[in-house]
């Protein structure tokens, strides 16, 4: 008796452990990847990809890095605890990252998953954090001084450095389930936040398209798989990182849209994906795909996801380039 019932709680606990550990890597990960071979020398305009929307642009002068997430808390912690920003972690990637100053921490929307690390991260770095009013509610709660956070005008230029950044009024990837939308779209953060806090407490804020212009390269990021009708206009970016995940499980029409108001209008040459990762697990030499179990769950599947962008955009004259974590690449080298 006493075996089976070690039976019945052991296989469950083996099957959960084998099937967390599964986690299928579509063929365009490594298709895709991006071998750099030139080093970057210091007035090099770059690129560094930290995981999911994580990404740090630099000319050598000035800095700065959309989201700053590293803390990355477990499926336990975000489904069951209250979440908050692991310092050991933020500080851990940031010295793996070689980052020890930046000018601007810019989330794209004010998810957890986006927003939550940021005051951190522009404390420990002297930067500006520059975001939505839900954002800078996650800076009060931090909290962070009231002079190193900026709530930027939308469709103007603001100048940080030599970077021209432009803000511009998104949608967020619509969640299939109609009580997470309720939850977490379309409201803003209306008091400052202190955590720990549940992540249903990071509201939406506004999501963003950013435009950020340098010198004559021009750069758009997509941080979130949503668009919004008619937002893109006059707009040519060289590259644009574009988020990924999500899109398989939409329908046609959805992702007729995504390219028809969001991709096409932003005439990039080069498609790097973004929000590809699984951003549950710790930051580590290499980014892990989602394992079979969350897949089932939610449907999700990368390759399918690839495989969207591709019939949409390959015949085009566009090319996908996936980023390897942590290495600068030379903005130059990416567009060659
Ligand atoms: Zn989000």
């Amino acid at each position: 008796m006493k075996k089976i019932l070690l039976l019945l709680v052991l296989i469950p606990i083996l099957t959960y452990l084998i099937l967390s550990n599964i986690r299928p890597r579509p063929s365009a990960l490594s298709d895709y990847l991006v071998a750099p071979i030139q080093q970057p020398t210091i007035n090099d305009l770059t690129v560094q990809f930290l995981g999911n929307t994580n990404i740090v642009l630099s000319d050598g002068h000035t800095s700065i890095i959309t989201d700053g997430f590293f803390s990355r808390p477990s499926p336990f912690q975000v489904l069951f605890t209250d979440i908050k920003p692991d310092v050991f972690e933020v500080k851990r990637c940031l010295a793996k990252a070689g980052i020890s100053k930046l000018d601007a921490v810019i989330p794209v929307h004010s998810h957890f998953d986006h927003a939550m690390d940021a005051p951190m991260v522009a404390h420990i770095t002297g930067a500006q954090l520059i975001g939505s009013s839900s954002t800078i509610n996650i800076g009060k709660g931090y909290p962070l001084s009231e002079n190193q956070m900026t709530i930027p005008p939308l469709n103007e230029v603001v100048k940080i450095g030599k970077f021209k950044i432009t803000f511009i009024a998104s949608r967020h990837w619509q969640y299939p389930d109609a009580k997470q939308r309720a939850l977490l779209l379309d409201q803003d953060i209306e008091a400052p936040l202190t955590p720990p806090a549940s992540i249903y407490d990071y509201k939406e804020g506004i999501s963003y398209t950013l435009f950020i212009e340098h010198d004559s390269t021009k750069i758009a990021i997509q941080g979130s798989a949503g668009f919004k009708q008619h937002s893109i206009k006059n707009l040519d970016a060289d590259i644009l990182f574009l988020a990924i995940s999500g899109i398989e499980i939409m329908d046609e029409t959805y992702n007729q849209n995504y390219q028809d108001f969001l991709i096409d209008p932003l005439q990039a040459e080069v498609l790097v994906p973004i929000h590809w990762d699984d951003f549950t697990v710790p930051l580590a030499e290499e980014l892990k795909t989602t394992n079979v179990l969350f897949n089932k769950i939610y449907g999700s599947n990368l390759g399918k996801a690839f495989e969207q962008i591709e019939k949409r955009n390959l015949h085009k004259n566009r090319k996908i380039k996936v980023l390897p974590v942590w290495k600068k690449i030379k903005i130059v080298e990416l567009l060659e």
